[in-house]
């Protein structure tokens, strides 16, 4: 499967990105946040919010899992790091066949309860401010996506 792949320099350039794929997505769209604690995951989603038209803040939603945002689209913003349970369903489905964009940071953890098809972006770091993003998208629409954007 195809992966694209670009270098940010500092938090700016991730969150800028991210604002910029806003602007492709549509209702029912699923992204995939993957990387370790401060790799950029909620930078990332922040960026992708305010490209959606978000205006309140977007913070971490550790503590509640799952929160929603109104925007050009509703985002709905999932942190499902303290999931205890990968089986347990907490109606994520909705979420994601519902009329917004879903973006999941951690989402390997809930891995079976994913959708087919998706969006995964990886955020490694590669230094202080330095960050590799991959994108590996997942079925027709996802690719489409990609080409779109690079
Ligand atoms: P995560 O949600 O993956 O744990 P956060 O987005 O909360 O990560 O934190 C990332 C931290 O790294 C922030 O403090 C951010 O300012 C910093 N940072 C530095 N360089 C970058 C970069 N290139 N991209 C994203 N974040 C960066
Ligand atoms: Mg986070």
């Amino acid at each position: 499967m195809e992966e694209f792949e670009l270098m940010t320099m500092n938090d700016g350039e991730t969150s800028q990105f991210a604002e910029r794929l806003a602007e492709f997505l549509k209702p029912g769209d699923v992204i995939a946040l993957e990387g370790d604690l401060g790799a950029g995951k909620t930078t990332f989603t922040k960026g992708l919010a305010k490209g959606l038209e978000v205006k309140r803040t977007v913070n971490s939603p550790t503590f509640t899992i799952i929160k929603e945002y109104r925007g050009r689209l509703p985002l709905y913003h999932m942190d499902v790091y303290r999931v205890a349970d990968a089986y347990e369903d907490l109606g994520f489905d909705e979420y994601f066949e519902g009329d917004g964009v879903t973006v999941v940071e951690w989402a390997h953890l809930i891995e079976e309860q994913l959708p087919a098809e998706l969006l995964t972006i990886y955020l490694y770091h590669q230094g202080q401010e330095q960050r590799k993003i991959v994108l590996k998208p997942k079925g027709p629409r996802y690719e489409q996506l990609c080409k779109e954007i690079f």
